[in-house]
């Protein structure tokens, strides 16, 4: 089927119906009709069956959707969609953390490998993720262009000026520290500290009193 003929919204929620059929699927359900779909994903049963109908998938009444048919269909489009392949540097407890998690739930971004100067680190793998001595970076890069920190803050700026060199697009900065970029690399920081902070300040000063 054509996929440029699938409006863009209904291809946004495209992502939203496919975790949930897979769950789905898992669960060796074999269909599912719109009423309990649009339950579970909050989207009305109406656009539902508007969406599917994009996708040839009229709905039986009594019957609803074949689960498999629809994941098939999913796998086919989602999978056009190109993966964007993440590096993390830093195997922490934070690091760690996110190489188990490894956004599954988002189909198209995926940490590929990861680097540490921790020796009983490197050459293992957590949660299918390689791990690779942080000297091999620009050895081991090999096209990717997202890095997400994990590292000491005393660490952040030498690796990033790295990242920079190798020639990363993004870096997605969970250190403390504030790290500087030439002005065509993107940082996004996330401070975890900061954020717990500011939010225990806010209830404090600002309190959701709506009474
Ligand atoms: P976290 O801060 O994630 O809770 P942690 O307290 O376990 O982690 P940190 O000292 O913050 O440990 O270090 C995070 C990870 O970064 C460790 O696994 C450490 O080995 C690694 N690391 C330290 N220096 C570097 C470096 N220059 N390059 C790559 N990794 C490094």
């Amino acid at each position: 089927m054509d996929q440029n003929k699938i409006p863009q919204a209904t291809a946004r929620r495209l992502p939203l119906y496919y975790r949930f059929l897979n769950n789905l699927n898992h669960q060796g359900k074999k269909r599912v009709s719109s009423k309990e779909l649009s339950e579970a994903v909050k989207v009305d049963s109406a656009t539902i069956r508007r969406d599917f109908s994009y996708f040839g998938a009229l709905g039986k009444k009594g019957y609803g959707y074949n689960v498999e048919y629809l994941l098939g269909f999913f796998r086919k489009t989602l999978d056009q969609d190109e993966v964007t392949e993440v590096a993390l540097i830093g195997v922490g407890n934070l690091g760690t953390a996110f190489l188990h998690y490894n956004f599954m739930k988002n189909n198209n971004t995926k940490i590929v490998k990861a680097f540490d100067t921790n020796a009983e680190k490197i050459g293992t793998d957590i949660g299918g993720v390689p791990i690779f001595h942080i000297n091999d970076l620009e050895e081991k890069m090999t096209g990717v262009s997202v890095a997400i920190l994990t590292v000491p803050a005393n660490e952040a700026q030498s690796i990033t000026n790295r990242l920079v060199d190798y020639g990363v697009s993004g870096i997605l900065n969970f250190t403390p520290a504030r790290i500087t970029v030439p002005e065509k690399i993107r940082v996004h920081h996330i401070d975890l500290a900061v954020e717990l902070q500011s939010l225990v300040y806010f209830l404090k000063h600002y309190p959701l009193d709506l009474d």
